[in-house]
């Protein structure tokens, strides 16, 4: 059992107090939850899977500047991360109509959209998420208009640059969410990418097939959920195969 201080625990991750001051540590369980939480599974090695693939995206959007709470992974589970002040958004950049945007407006699962369309969600569980508009935004001061103009910019080169990296190996970018957070500097606050990406929280089809490689196949009940984040970590080339135990049992870590 962990001795650590623990400071927050949501559906697929805890934080935990960090090691130094402005620091938390994150911990990626196995646990996944779909529609509010009413279907809840424990799929083993889910929690390493989007450790590794989150750390990876971090990473590489770090290297096009983007700014991001990621600070190094520690271990299997856990990362080291900068303690922010989550803004209560969860921000949807969708290419492919899919999920609840193709159910709610009649369009068919699989429709190129005309452009890139970001939809913003309240993040609040109790209420299931729900879907607001920029107005919402402004008018209960959920984040300023400078910050939201941060947080679109922002998104839309996370989802060009995501895009090329996923059809680079194959993968349709569908649409994903992510977070936000602001982070103390010196007197003032620095818009930064939070929480996670991983297919936990992104639309990953195959480009040839139209495999879906994401949570999709926990909500579902596709089967070989772990089995598809593998196959998105290896093909990333996080994962290497491992040719002496089944597929999904056999990624190694290519680094340690
Ligand atoms: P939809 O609104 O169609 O259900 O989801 C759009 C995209 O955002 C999908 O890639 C989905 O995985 C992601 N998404 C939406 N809400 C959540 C959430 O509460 N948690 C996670 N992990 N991903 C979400």
């Amino acid at each position: 059992m962990s001795r650590r201080k623990q400071i927050y625990e949501g559906k697929a991750k805890i934080l935990y107090e960090g090691p130094e001051p402005g620091t938390l540590i994150q911990y990626f369980k196995d646990d996944a939850t779909a529609f509010n939480a009413q279907k809840k599974a424990t799929l083993d090695g889910k929690g390493v899977l989007n450790n590794r693939i989150s750390e990876y995206m971090m990473i590489r959007l770090g290297e096009i500047g983007i700014p991001t709470h990621f600070i190094k992974r520690v271990n299997m589970r856990e990362q080291l991360i900068k303690k922010v002040e989550i803004i209560p958004l969860e921000v949807i950049c969708r290419n492919v109509a899919a999920g609840t945007m193709a159910k709610r407006l009649g369009i068919e699962e699989g429709e190129k959209l005309p452009r890139t369309i970001v939809e913003f969600c309240l993040k609040r569980d109790d209420l299931g998420d729900p879907l607001i508009a920029e107005e919402h935004i402004h008018a209960f001061g959920w984040a300023s208009q400078a910050e939201l103009d941060e947080i679109i910019g922002m998104s839309l080169r996370i989802n060009d640059y995501m895009q090329g990296l996923f059809a680079g190996i194959g993968i349709r970018l569908v649409d994903f969410k992510i977070e936000f957070g602001r982070l103390m500097v010196d007197g003032g606050h620095q818009i930064v990418l939070a929480d996670e990406i991983s297919p936990d929280s992104c639309r990953l089809w195959d480009r040839e097939t139209n495999k879906k490689l994401d949570k999709d196949r926990f909500r579902r009940d596709l089967g070989d959920v772990t089995e598809a984040y593998t196959e998105v970590a290896m093909r990333l080339g996080i994962l290497k195969p491992n040719p002496a135990t089944p597929p999904h049992l056999s990624v190694v870590p290519n680094d340690k």
